[in-house]
């Protein structure tokens, strides 16, 4: 019956396998130390967001129990209906504080967070501007907008004065939005320089620190990289990450959060987080603010990495290692891998054509000695190959 239905993804599927771009699931058993099980197989992680190693650390672990035991493990509704148990109000006002925002409000996921806050400011007759390699759903958020959304090469601040200059003036509201770390590069956004930008032509600014908060700006996130506080006005990010847990946030000034809570679709037609979630992060954040050496400590480690390999410095977590071709890149994983790491190929579309690479990631559970023999195989068998 659904014959047509069966072909088409068939069909799809093998003009993907073609071109190396056709993805698997790999169980995946992970441990505590950024050891990950696979085939029975132990490896070293150095695949994973979970830069402070946070989604397996006992403290954390026992707030998240606590919390299912107190409230359950689902919270059975929108927030705006009876899915908005305590523990959201004392998150929320935890990472208002952390952010030097008046407020925040958590969603679903990063990528709820996206799709809700973009479509809820800017509309079909306003401007988004986004850089060439902002996370996928800030591009999908920017579909929603039905508005004019304009793409600026990345982190090019020319660029996007030259757009503001010649398009702002035909819309009522703009917003320029950028990741503060990007996610597959590892850099970071000129967040001081875009900040200025916008505030000269009445654009809103926002920065996705999903990748900053809890590593970067003494856990605090990429606005506040060596001691600096820039002003941007939408700080979103993910509970995801560093912090080991799940759930996404904007932290806004007061009457964006209530707007948020108010319209944002993704905050009101979709159920809100499990108390376990929830407990967790407030778990994971008062470690962050208790430890910030530990919060810097991933950071250095990836800095290690890229002196063995004379990479520029690491600006975060993340060190991409380009090699170019799909199948090179994925083979140099599969090497990896026979050699005990877990490092991930990543290939088009999530990265542009022609720039497949390996993209490691450091926690703070990785030795050096570890980061030191990986940096020799690379060195030997990856980049010189
Ligand atoms: C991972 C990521 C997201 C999505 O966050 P989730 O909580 O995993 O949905 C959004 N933006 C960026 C830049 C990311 O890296």
């Amino acid at each position: 019956m659904s014959q047509s239905l069966e072909d088409f993804a068939r069909g799809k599927l093998a003009a993907l396998e073609q071109r190396q771009l056709r993805r698997s699931l790999f169980e995946t058993d992970r441990l505590e130390d950024a050891v990950a099980i696979r085939d029975g197989k132990r490896l070293l992680s150095f695949a994973c967001n979970d830069y402070l190693n946070l989604s397996q650390h006992p403290d954390i672990k026992r707030a998240a129990i606590e919390a299912t035991e107190r409230y359950g493990v689902g919270s059975g509704a929108s927030r705006l209906v009876t899915g908005n148990h305590p523990l959201f109000r004392e998150l929320e006002t935890r990472l208002a504080r952390f952010k030097g925002t008046d407020d925040a409000c958590v969603f679903g996921s990063g990528y709820l967070a996206n799709l809700g806050i973009i479509p809820t400011l800017i509309g079909p007759d306003d401007l988004l501007i986004a850089d060439e390699l902002s996370h996928a759903c800030i591009l999908a958020g920017g579909t929603l907008t039905r508005g004019n959304v304009r793409i600026f090469r990345h982190n090019d601040v020319d660029h996007v004065a030259e757009l503001l200059a010649t398009h702002r003036a035909d819309h009522p509201r703009a917003l320029v939005a950028t990741d503060g770390v990007f996610s597959m590069d590892g850099d970071l956004a000129p967040i001081a320089e875009l900040s200025a930008l916008c505030e000269t032509h009445d654009a809103w600014f926002m920065t996705d620190d999903a990748h900053g908060i809890g590593v970067v700006g003494a856990g605090r996130g990429s606005s506040f990289v060596d001691g600096s506080k820039v002003p941007v006005p939408l700080q979103m990010g993910t509970l995801s990450k560093a912090i080991g847990t799940y759930g996404g946030y904007l932290c806004a000034a007061q009457p964006v959060i209530d707007f948020m809570r108010t319209r944002s679709r993704t905050f009101i037609y979709s159920t809100g987080l499990p108390p376990a979630a929830v407990a967790a992060s407030i778990a994971a954040l008062d470690l962050i603010e208790e430890q910030p050496e530990y919060a810097a400590s991933p950071l250095a480690k990836a800095r290690l990495f890229c002196e063995l390999l004379e990479l520029p410095r690491a600006e975060s977590c993340i060190v991409p290692v380009i090699l170019g071709d799909p199948a090179r890149t994925l083979s140099a994983s599969q090497m990896l891998e026979e050699e005990g790491y877990l490092v991930t190929a990543i290939r088009p579309p999530t990265v542009p054509e022609g720039t497949a690479r390996l993209r490691f990631t450091f926690t703070a559970a990785h030795a050096d000695e570890d980061i030191r023999r990986l940096a020799a195989i690379v060195k030997t068998r990856v980049m010189t190959s």
